[in-house]
């Protein structure tokens, strides 16, 4: 079992720090890997970068919500959304990203499909070579 990272994910980066194992990594390019992954064969589901994240964006593999009932205002930042969203995150680093949706009170949001892209980002993706071009956004 690992954790993942679905797309309420806004690169915030509180979690990174916490994390006994460093299997979270940021993705880059943007463009490409607009969230931030968790490397699921490294995991070890200790659970502590839950309560870092101030979107609630981290779930354990199996709770992954298929159902997700948006507070509203919160964002979804994922591949083929278009919306902007900017704010500095817990380093002060000002963020800011063009993939985004910011989801209404109420409406329900299958967030199962960002599963696969946390697996996807270290067997095909650029994994933890990304850390290497890590701008700190
Ligand atoms: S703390 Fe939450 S929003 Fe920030 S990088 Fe981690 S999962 Fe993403
Ligand atoms: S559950 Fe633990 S090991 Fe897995 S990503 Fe979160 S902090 Fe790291």
């Amino acid at each position: 079992m690992t954790h993942i990272i679905t797309s309420l994910c806004v690169r915030d980066r509180g979690c990174i720090e916490v994390c006994p194992v460093e299997c979270i990594i940021p993705g880059v390019p943007l463009e490409e890997f607009p969230m931030v992954y968790i490397d699921p064969d490294t995991c070890i589901d200790c659970g502590a970068c839950v309560p870092e994240c101030p979107f609630a964006a981290i779930f354990p593999e199996d709770e992954v919500p298929s159902a997700y009932t948006a507070k509203g205002g919160e964002y979804i930042n994922k591949l083929g959304l278009t919306g902007h969203y900017e704010a500095d995150n817990h380093h002060g680093t000002h963020v800011v990203l063009e993939t985004t949706r910011q989801l209404e009170a109420g409406e329900t949001v299958d967030l199962t499909p960002d599963i696969q892209p946390n697996y996807d980002f270290f067997t095909s993706g650029p994994g933890y070579s990304a850390k290497d071009n890590d701008n700190g956004m």
